[in-house]
């Protein structure tokens, strides 16, 4: 029996598969590298190359394979090019996670652990969030993951499809290893960005607003380790093959830093002076965004080891500054 990853390719797809190979599962992955790249691939992970959306494509995988639960990672996952493109999200996210239930439900698949966003939330009223929070999105890309959780939550009660959602704070770092890590085009997120300046392929680094209710004014995110939320997922699937019930869980470090905070920590961990500059707010970002992940201690027996900010952007510069241009090599696009 077999797990699918969908998205197995991208950024944190591509962690799950190294991680679940590690620990002896069989694995099949399913992108359709838009945004994915082929040598993240796992060289011994059998691997489909299509869009969850084209429903014949999906059923040919399931009938080809003999899959026991899913891992969905196959959405797109920015709040800016969410504003301007919200059709897209809703397509992607939420359509391809309703041909997805339809050909689980048609094969009899039980078990699906997804990833879901902070962005639900919107600017919550308390800090650190729970998930009891009121869900009220401020963007398209948050929308569409609350969706998707309500999309599954009535599919588990009409076809027994149980499901774990969690609700991701700002994912970042690599595989301790090296051999994967970030490379997204274009970059968007705060510490690759951060990185790219610390190797010269950008002038500086633009503070977006610094004018937040803050202590130093620039926006609060909670940044949790690629690797360790890779483990809460692995859990999450056990927690389900245990007969757990569907759920929802926050999965973030508790301790919320501030964009100039994160950049000095970068400056500490790669000793370069990295410029940063004052912009403008970006449309769609909430000031504070700080998880309570007691819920998933508590219940999944997640134990983040990695989850610090220093261990974060240490192993994101071990991959950046290995891999100055990411899967390519020497920046040509092979
Ligand atoms: N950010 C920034 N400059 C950048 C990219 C991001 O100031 O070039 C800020 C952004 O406004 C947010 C935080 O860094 O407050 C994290 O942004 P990111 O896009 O990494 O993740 P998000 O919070 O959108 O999931």
């Amino acid at each position: 029996m077999s797990v699918l990853v969908l998205g197995g390719a991208g950024y944190i797809g591509s962690h799950a598969v190294y991680k679940l190979m590690d620990s002896g599962e069989d694995v099949i992955i399913v992108d359709n590298l838009e945004t994915g790249h082929k040598e993240a691939l796992h060289p011994e992970a059998t691997f489909y190359q299509g869009d969850i959306r084209k429903i014949d494509f999906l059923r040919t995988v399931f009938k080809n394979e003999s899959i026991e639960s899913v891992i969905h990672f196959a959405a797109n996952s920015l709040v800016g090019e969410s504003m301007e493109k919200p059709l897209k999200y809703f397509d992607n996210n939420v359509y391809g996670t309703q041909v997805l239930l339809q050909v689980m439900a048609e094969e009899n698949v039980k078990h699906i652990v997804f990833s879901s966003t902070a962005a639900v939330y919107g600017e919550p009223e308390t800090v650190p969030i729970l998930e009891t929070e009121k869900t009220k999105p401020l963007n398209p890309y948050g929308e569409t993951k609350l969706t998707m959780e309500k999309m599954c939550h009535w599919a588990s009660k009409a076809h027994g499809t149980k499901y774990v959602s969690l609700r991701y704070f700002n994912v970042a770092g690599a595989r301790e290893s090296g051999e994967i890590g970030e490379d997204h085009r274009p970059e968007t997120h705060l510490i690759p960005i951060i990185l790219e300046a610390a190797l010269g392929k950008r002038s500086h680094v633009t503070i977006f607003g610094n004018d937040y209710d803050t202590p130093d004014g620039t926006c609060i995110r909670d940044y949790v380790h690629v690797e360790d939320l890779i483990d809460a997922h692995i859990l999450a699937l056990q927690y389900l093959r245990d007969g757990g019930n569907s759920d929802v869980f926050n999965i973030g470090s508790n301790q919320g830093f501030s964009v100039k905070e994160m950049i000095n920590t970068a400056r500490e961990v790669t000793g370069k002076g990295i410029v940063a500059k004052n912009g403008e707010r970006r449309v769609g970002d909430p000031s504070t965004l700080v998880a309570s992940s007691e819920k998933a201690k508590k219940v999944l027996g997640w134990d983040p080891t990695k989850t610090y900010s220093k261990k974060i952007v240490e192993d994101a510069w071990k991959w950046h500054s290995a891999h100055p241009y990411g899967y390519d090599k020497e920046g040509i696009k092979e």
